[in-house]
């Protein structure tokens, strides 16, 4: 990767000086702005890697401004934002310039720490290198195309397990490409094209298709582990997927409830009827339904007021945030106490670390899915993973 240029824009010259040493410490080069109107004064071409690191307490331009000014003269960069504000402000910031589409690297609050800035910068600039691989080759539709065909496409199961007992009881199947020129890639560079150009309901079938498989085996080996899988608002359309579902599971000797569909809340804007139909009858089959990343979209609590969830999934942008972040505990909790009103298990997902479980297992939260407990892997490393999850519970109980 090419050397990271990094503009500065705070009104503080102290900051500017601690952060361009921070930014030489990185091995970057940094431009510092006492103003931001001499950011914009100044004829830049941004290079392609470019971040900026923007204070928003600024008295001639604040940083609201500048990322509105940012976006109507094209200097878009990724940003780390600076404040002394509250996390309310920040949290408002943030969002505005996601809506923006700008990316938020991290936020940073004054007295800055090496050691976090590093952090951030670190997981930036690996993320990217990793982008820049991928995007070399942007992938095509008929490739994909061929890939569903010929089964290119693999799960990954993430184990969800249950907080009180710690006992496995089911795994999310994500799927990953195994792509023939460029390895392995996550589903977040191809769930969408595939969506927008007609070819998610193939794709959902294979899922659906390899996941019954994976349960059937596992059910052979006397492990009954429920597997959920993800499902796009054009998977809900066709009225027969209840009895297609329902053969498919009857086929396979599975029971209904080892199957839970996934939906997010944007899944759910389609046709009314037609999701309440199909989805009121998959209940009635005994498919259970999980509303995935719970509190990121529109209109949740009519919709879970509607719909016949049986799990409530809390989206990890919440759960990853609550150790340092009081008002995203306090929406962790609020979804909690909802779900159980509901008479829903609720799921957290996005559990990175022990103290994040045991405030979970202290809210009273059902399940848990992270890094923490397990990464995505092949079906072939679960049992291993079981049975060294029971190792280590036999030594230190
Ligand atoms: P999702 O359904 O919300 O899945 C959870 C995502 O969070 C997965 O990313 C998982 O690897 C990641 N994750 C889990 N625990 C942690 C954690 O502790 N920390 C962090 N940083 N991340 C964690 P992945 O595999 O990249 O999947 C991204 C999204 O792609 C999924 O989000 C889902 O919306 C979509 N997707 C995956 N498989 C399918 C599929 O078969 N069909 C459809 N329609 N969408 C799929
Ligand atoms: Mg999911
Ligand atoms: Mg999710």
């Amino acid at each position: 990767m090419k050397q990271l240029e990094v503009y500065i824009i705070d009104d503080e010259q102290q900051t500017l000086d601690l952060l361009s040493e921070f930014v030489r410490l990185m091995g970057c080069n940094a431009k510092v702005f006492i103003s931001a109107r001499d950011f914009f004064s100044e004829e830049i071409t941004v290079a392609n890697k470019s971040i900026m690191i923007l204070d928003l307490n600024m008295p001639d331009m604040d940083g609201i401004q500048v990322m509105r000014k940012m976006v109507e003269t094209g200097h878009i960069m990724p940003l780390i934002l600076i404040s002394g504000y509250d996390s309310g402000i920040i949290h408002s910031a943030e969002q505005l310039a996601k809506a923006y589409s700008l990316n938020i690297i991290t936020t940073l609050s004054k007295p800055f720490n090496f050691d976090d800035f590093k952090q951030a910068l670190n997981s930036y600039t690996l993320e990217n290198g990793q982008q820049e691989k991928s995007t070399e080759q942007p992938i095509s539709v008929s490739e994909l195309s061929l890939a569903i065909k010929e089964e290119q496409l693999i799960l990954f199961y993430q184990p969800q397990i249950d907080i009180s007992s710690g006992s496995l009881i089911g795994v999310e199947a994500l799927v990953y490409w195994q792509h023939p020129r460029l390895g392995l890639v996550s589903p977040g560079l191809f769930i969408s094209l595939a969506e927008n150009n007609g070819l998610i309901g193939d794709l959902t079938a294979l899922v659906i298709k390899k996941a019954m498989q994976q349960a059937l085996y596992w059910k052979s080996k006397k492990l009954m582990i429920q597997v959920s899988v993800n499902i796009s608002a054009d998977n809900i359309t066709s009225l027969s997927l209840p009895e297609q579902l329902s053969d498919m599971l009857d086929g396979h000797q599975l029971d209904p409830n080892m199957l839970t569909l996934e939906l997010t809340e944007s899944a759910l804007m389609g046709e009314l009827i037609t999701s309440l139909d199909i989805l009121t009858r998959l209940r009635m089959k005994g498919i259970e339904l999980s509303i995935d990343d719970f509190g990121t979209g529109y209109s949740s609590l009519s919709q879970l007021y509607r719909m016949p969830f049986t799990e409530l999934k809390i989206d990890q942008s919440f759960v990853m945030n609550m150790k340092r972040d009081e008002e995203a505990r306090g929406i962790v909790k609020t979804c909690i106490m909802l779900g159980h009103e509901l008479k829903m298990n609720v799921v957290a997902e996005g559990v990175e670390d022990k103290q994040t479980l045991e405030i979970l297992s202290d809210m009273g939260c059902d399940i848990a899915q992270g890094y923490y407990i397990a990464k995505p892997m092949p079906a072939k490393n679960l049992i291993p993973w079981i049975q060294h999850r029971e190792v280590l519970r036999l030594k230190f109980d």
